[in-house]
């Protein structure tokens, strides 16, 4: 049982990938939240050897499932009311993602006009392709591999 600590209403990011947390930390924009927020590193895990897990203390609606997904739809979402884990929220890869990679061709339209948005959407689910919503180029990019 994850021992949830002093967090009364939050949630709490499991099984996040050993030395990851930083990263997510980071594509959460949760240092830009006035939130309580615990990283805990190289927790043991009976399932991945060694694993980061994030506690924060904020409503759920500010999380950002989307990206997590994106990033890692293996992380385990554990929503907490009153101390106690109310919820397991499931992450999928996003149909889209805005605003969390770019696209690298130069010559397309977002490489070229500045303040566009970087749209990609998800062109194969079995293997994870995104593909740029404006000029189809395939992001090859890391995510959290
Ligand atoms: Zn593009």
């Amino acid at each position: 049982m994850l021992n949830v600590g002093a967090l009364r209403e939050g949630y709490v990011l499991d099984h996040i990938k050993a030395g990851k947390a930083m990263t997510i930390y980071h594509d959460l924009k949760l240092d830009k939240l006035d939130c309580t927020v615990a990283i805990i590193k190289n927790a043991r895990s009976n399932k991945m050897g060694k694993k980061d897990i994030i506690k924060v203390e904020c409503p759920i609606e500010n999380l950002d499932l989307d990206i997590l997904g994106f990033i890692d739809h293996n992380i385990t979402v554990n929503i907490i009311k009153d101390g106690k884990i109310v919820a397991k929220q499931e992450l999928k890869l996003p149909k889209q993602v805005v605003n969390v990679i770019k696209c690298k061709n130069p010559r397309c339209i977002t490489s070229i006009e500045q303040g566009l948005d970087q749209i990609f959407v998800l062109a194969d689910e079995e293997k994870e392709v995104y593909r740029c919503k404006y000029c189809d180029e395939k992001y090859t990019g890391k995510r959290n591999k």
